[in-house]
């Protein structure tokens, strides 16, 4: 059988390479090959011996994804689209701003939590990604875009989790393919430029603050349970109070000092001035118990399935500014690619559903438009 090398960090591969009867230290070669200049073909793998290259030649390959589709956005936003096979497919997104390149990741085929405002949701779940299709996904972007913006140097420089599926509900795969970009050898991206954002899987919280503690983001929507049970489902099985005491948890091993909180503002549905009130009532009884937080206010990029509507700017610079005078780190984030539907929840490659995810989402019911003050200040 020949191994896909996308699949492993360095230690890894250092077993691999082991299992080929060869030094441990020949991965670290093999690995820079691979990740640091974007090598598939091992015959161009000049330094190392060429018993290990035909070695290599009969048990591995460096299998990339197919590329099925290329947008560039007007502003330099740029979308692919990769087969992942049986009919699936994902999108990645490269993301150029003045002091940074990010490329924003998929982890599933699809996603089985099924919040009511995601494009990615309403398709329903097929599969986990292999590390290896995580992997592949920033190897190639790398690469093609070294080649195609003329450099030698690294372009990017901030990894996002933030594309298609829900990245703790796939977490071995993930926590692999995180090492490779953060160690040397590999991508050498900083802890604080590679980002995992989380519906809020609170084990898996606690996990990755041990075994690899990145920059976390979680997608919070609403500042009371029973909104946003409506909108984010997986809060029913993990509530606001045990997901806040597991991001204070996580900011004892975090490279960054807060969290970020993703807040979708959703016409009507939790972009009030009461809302605001509550999320400020919320942060507050918990940074008093040590979470440190920012807020990012994000447009909702409509999809006709969903059955809701952008907030008016107005109205999300009101609540920004709410949050502001509380004393709340609060920014609004800019839409990018929305003309390539490349903006956030608007990923939605092919996703063959294997569960009924899809059915349940158009039954769902969002509760009324602002809960009553007694649920909104409960302790
Ligand atoms: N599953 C993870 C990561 C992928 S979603 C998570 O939920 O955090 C990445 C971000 O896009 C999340 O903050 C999510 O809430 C947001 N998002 C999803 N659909 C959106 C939409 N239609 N408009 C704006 N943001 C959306
Ligand atoms: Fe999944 Fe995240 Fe979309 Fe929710 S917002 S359905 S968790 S990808």
């Amino acid at each position: 059988m020949t191994a896909n090398l996308l699949e492993f960090d360095l230690e890894g591969l250092a077993v691999f390479c082991e299992g080929l009867g060869e030094k441990r230290f020949r991965a670290t070669q093999l690995f820079r090959w691979i990740h640091q200049r974007g090598a598939s073909d091992f015959d161009r793998m000049s330094d190392l011996a060429k018993s290990l290259r035909q070695k290599l030649q009969s048990h591995a390959q460096v299998a990339a994804l197919p590329v099925t589709r290329q947008h560039i956005s007007a502003d330099g936003t740029i979308k692919w689209l990769f087969d992942v096979g049986d009919g699936n497919a994902i999108e990645s997104v490269f993301i150029p701003e003045d002091d940074r390149g990010t490329l924003c990741i998929s982890s599933q085929a699809g996603c089985a939590v099924g919040c009511r405002f995601c494009s990615t949701g309403h398709q329903g779940f097929s599969r986990n990604l292999t590390t290896a299709e995580i992997l592949a996904q920033l190897w190639f972007a790398e690469h093609f875009l070294r080649r195609h913006l003329k450099t030698d140097e690294r372009v990017i420089s901030n990894v996002v989790m933030m594309g298609m599926g829900e990245p703790l509900q796939n977490y071995s795969a993930l926590v692999t393919a995180l090492r490779a970009m953060l160690d040397d050898h590999g991508y050498g991206l900083s802890r604080r430029r590679v980002t995992v954002s989380t519906s809020g899987v609170v084990p898996m919280i606690e996990r990755l603050a041990s075994d690899c503690p990145v920059a976390l983001a979680v997608s919070l929507h609403a500042p009371f349970d029973a909104l946003r049970d409506s909108l984010v489902p997986l809060n029913r099985k993990y509530p606001l109070d045990e997901l806040m005491r597991a991001c204070i948890g996580y900011l004892a091993h975090a490279p960054r000092d807060f969290i970020t909180f993703e807040y979708c503002m959703l016409d009507g549905v939790n972009d009030q001035p009461e809302h605001a009130s509550a999320l400020i009532d919320l942060i507050q009884k918990y940074a008093r118990q040590g979470l440190r937080c920012k807020f990012n206010l994000i447009p909702f990029n409509p999809f006709p399935a969903s059955g809701l509507l952008r907030s008016p700017l107005v109205r999300v610079q009101a609540f920004a500014k709410q949050l502001q005078d509380a004393g709340l780190v609060t920014t609004v984030r800019k839409t990018r690619g929305d003309d390539i539907d490349a903006a956030c929840g608007q990923l939605a490659g092919d996703v063959k559903d294997r569960t009924q995810v899809h059915n349940r989402i158009a039954q769902q019911r969002i509760i009324p438009l602002v809960a009553s003050p007694t649920v909104a200040n409960q302790e």
